[in-house]
């Protein structure tokens, strides 16, 4: 994919600031599409870094991050939540004038509060954060169709630079994601119902069938085909990042927990009273919401969800 009519990249060079998952999806889509001139790329461990130059998604590696923003046009900060304040501390000196900064976090205000105070005038910021993912962690499990379909949000400042935000909505359009503004309270709102809190539930459910020692062991590994499988997917993921995540959506993520106590006794009681309607009538708008889910593009009617390997 191309910037406008024309064959070149929508950014020149591009520095990716953590070489995990989505940094390392941000790098096979690039080079997929020839959306950038080069690509530096910056992870704490060497092991990482040298992942990437050996799966080839980066052109090279820089052994800090303030060496590999230095003449970048756009920096990617694709590190834990917890870590993108010290991480643009570090930068900010040696960003180039003009450059885009983005983030990937997915959590915005907390980031905003934490990268922005450190950002020189004449570099444009533009929070972002895209709506894909999967279980799986580090440099070697990134795949370049991973933001095909998807949703892609951005949440710039009122007064961010219209030019900057446009450029960055095209480098995503080129990466197959469907790209929408947000405010980012509203933003950490949404997430907390359609990604953090369920999270929190899988783990939660996890937990409880780990608590229960005596079948641990034996049935609930060996019969897990049924939901607790895709409990078990999505309470795979990283610890550090959803951590992060708990930490720094603490009031919208309490909201939305609050909510779902209330409905949770709700469906107890209905269970004890033996309430079959209450149970039906609910389970039916459940199940409409699948539906609007599938007719959205967000999923498929399929039912191996979650089970079969992502294209690469
Ligand atoms: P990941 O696979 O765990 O990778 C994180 C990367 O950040 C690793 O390369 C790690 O380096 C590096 N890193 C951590 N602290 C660093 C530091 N202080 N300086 C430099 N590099 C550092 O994580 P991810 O899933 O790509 O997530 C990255 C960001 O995207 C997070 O903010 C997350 O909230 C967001 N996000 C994740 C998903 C998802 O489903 N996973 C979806 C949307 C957004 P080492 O490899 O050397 O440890």
């Amino acid at each position: 994919m191309t910037d406008g009519e024309d064959s070149r990249p929508v950014f020149g060079r591009v520095a990716l600031i953590g070489l995990g998952l989505i940094a390392s999806s941000m790098g096979h889509a690039m080079k997929a599409q020839g959306l950038a001139g080069e690509i530096v790329g910056h992870a704490q461990s060497e092991a990482s870094r040298a992942a990437a130059l050996e799966i080839g998604f980066v052109d090279r590696v820089a052994a800090t991050a303030a060496e590999a923003v230095a003449g970048a046009d756009l920096v990617v900060l694709a590190v834990p939540v917890g870590a993108m304040g010290a991480v643009a501390a570090e930068i900010a000196p040696h960003l180039a004038q003009g450059a885009t900064v983005t983030d990937v976090g997915s959590v915005k205000q907390a980031v905003i509060e934490a990268v922005a105070p450190h950002l020189p005038a004449g570099v444009h910021f533009v929070p972002s954060h895209p709506l894909a993912g999967t279980e799986q962690s580090g440099p070697r499990s990134g795949f370049a169709t991973l933001f095909v379909n998807r949703w892609w949000l951005l949440c710039p400042a009122e007064d961010a630079a219209p030019e900057a935000v446009a450029r960055l909505r095209r480098l995503y359009e080129g990466m197959g994601a469907n790209v929408d503004t947000m405010e980012p309270a509203h933003h950490d709102l949404v997430l907390a119902v359609v990604s953090h809190t369920p999270h929190l539930i899988a783990y939660t459910m996890v937990g409880v069938a780990d608590h229960l020692r005596r079948v641990s062991q034996q049935e609930v590994i060996k019969y897990s085909a049924s939901g607790f499988r895709d409990f078990t997917r999505i309470a795979a993921s990283d610890p550090v990042m959803w951590r992060d995540v708990f930490l720094t959506n603490k009031e919208a993520t309490l909201d939305i927990l609050g909510r779902f106590t209330e409905e949770l006794f709700m469906l107890q009681r209905a269970i004890r009273m033996g309430d079959g309607q209450q149970l039906h009538d609910y389970f039916s708008r459940t199940r409409a919401i699948r539906r609007g889910i599938i007719e959205a593009g967000q999923d498929t009617a399929a039912p191996d969800f979650g089970r079969s390997k992502p294209a690469t």
